[in-house]
């Protein structure tokens, strides 16, 4: 439509928030980029899409009448809905992720799990899958840009059903010619099935690595946030993984602090970590979301219980994970390179999600390289080619 992309510190004519709800701090990101966007481009139309411009549309209408918000069933048509007046409009599709070297594709959006500190069902709507060729063809096409990696992502993927369920969209893009990595963005532990699984283990370009999601390792706690397992189906699932090919390993979420979670109940998770020793884990703090039945629970945990709870699970989320790490020390593993480079280093995943930095050299991101794991550090391996 001519319209280029403004240089920084250039002022643009048009800027689209795409904001996200999930927590209060969400919340209080997207606001703020609102706020530095209407002051850093005084002339410019201000489009704010995404779930926070779902939730709330009348406070940030509020900030500044340069303001147009576009609901998210419109997303798809955000540049129709911001030039009502004309006529030919460029094709919605993204074709490169700047900054990353795996490339993200969305298969399904929307849940129908009602998890009771979730507000996703509310601003995304049900669950709705893309059919399998779609995205086939979409892997297609980023393989052939030069993507070596490619993570199927969703809001809530385990409920895909595109004309086949995620196992089936599983191995019809483990097919693509030229695809090196495949991987799933994150699932629930009930929901990885035998037939998942033996897609995952047996699949040509699948890494031997899932994101499942935890939330919390006390079963009185799961049962109250409305998740459809318990610590001992989480632990199984894992454990299956893992017998079938030991260098599976599991990255994960966290809520620390649930509305009533107790000192045992937080136990129970610092259990579960030391278990399981994820590769990594994602903490974040209980956000209270309007709308939501946890919103009206009781016995809510105080910041500074929060926040202690928070550095505790970190500290004993590290010790597990460099433990995990020590089992592949002094092996020669594949790391795909990433836009992660400082002090003459660069830095990359394995294929089972261990982060390896290597000296420089002539290495550029996206470079597929056989590397032997020399010193198990707290961030990571450092490995040499
Ligand atoms: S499954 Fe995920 S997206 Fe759906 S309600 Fe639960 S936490 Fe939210």
């Amino acid at each position: 439509m001519g319209l280029t992309k403004a240089e920084d510190g250039e002022e643009a004519d048009l800027c689209i928030v795409n904001t996200c709800t999930v927590t209060d701090s969400a919340d209080s990101a997207s606001r703020h980029e609102i706020r530095s966007l209407l002051k850093g481009h005084p002339n410019a139309k201000i489009a704010v899409t995404g779930c926070m411009a779902e939730s709330a549309p009348d406070s940030i209408l509020s900030i500044d009448p340069r303001i147009q918000i576009v609901p998210n069933a419109k997303k798809e048509e955000l540049i129709q809905e911001i030039f009502p007046d004309e006529n030919e409009f460029p094709e919605f599709k993204i074709e490169a992720f700047e900054g990353h070297t795996r490339a993200f594709v969305k298969v399904q959006d929307g849940c129908n799990s009602f998890c009771t500190y979730c507000i996703i069902p509310y601003v995304r709507g049900r669950s709705r899958s893309r059919q399998i060729s779609e995205v086939v063809n979409e892997v297609e096409g980023l393989v052939a840009k030069g993507f070596k990696e490619v993570v199927i992502t969703g809001i809530n993927v385990g409920d895909f059903d595109g004309a086949g369920r995620l196992s089936d969209l599983v191995r019809a893009v483990d097919q693509v010619k030229g695809l090196q990595r495949l991987r799933i963005s994150s699932i629930d532990p009930d929901e990885v099935d035998e037939d998942l699984a033996n897609a995952v283990l047996n699949g040509r370009t699948t890494v031997p690595s899932m994101h499942i999601v935890l939330q919390s390792g006390s079963n009185t706690i799961l049962k109250r946030m409305n998740r459809k397992y318990t610590r001992q189906i989480f632990i199984e699932s894992v454990e299956k993984m893992k017998e079938r090919n030991p260098d599976f390993t599991v990255t994960t979420d966290i809520i620390v602090g649930f509305p009533g979670e107790t000192e045992i109940d937080h136990a129970e998770t610092l259990d579960l970590i030391k278990t399981i020793q994820f590769a990594k884990v994602h903490m974040f703090p209980y956000s209270v979301r309007k709308r939501t039945r946890a919103a009206l629970y009781p016995n809510k945990v105080s910041p500074i219980v929060m926040k202690q709870r928070k550095q505790e699970l970190m500290r004993v989320a590290e010790q597990a994970s460099f433990q995990l790490r020590e089992k592949f020390l002094g092996r020669t593993m594949e790391v795909l390179l990433e836009n992660d480079e400082k002090e003459g280093m660069i830095a990359g995943l394995t294929p089972n999600f261990l982060r390896v930095s290597i000296p420089k050299g002539h290495w550029k991101a996206n470079d597929l390289v056989q590397v032997k794991l020399i010193e198990n550090r707290p961030d990571g391996f450092l490995g040499l080619v």
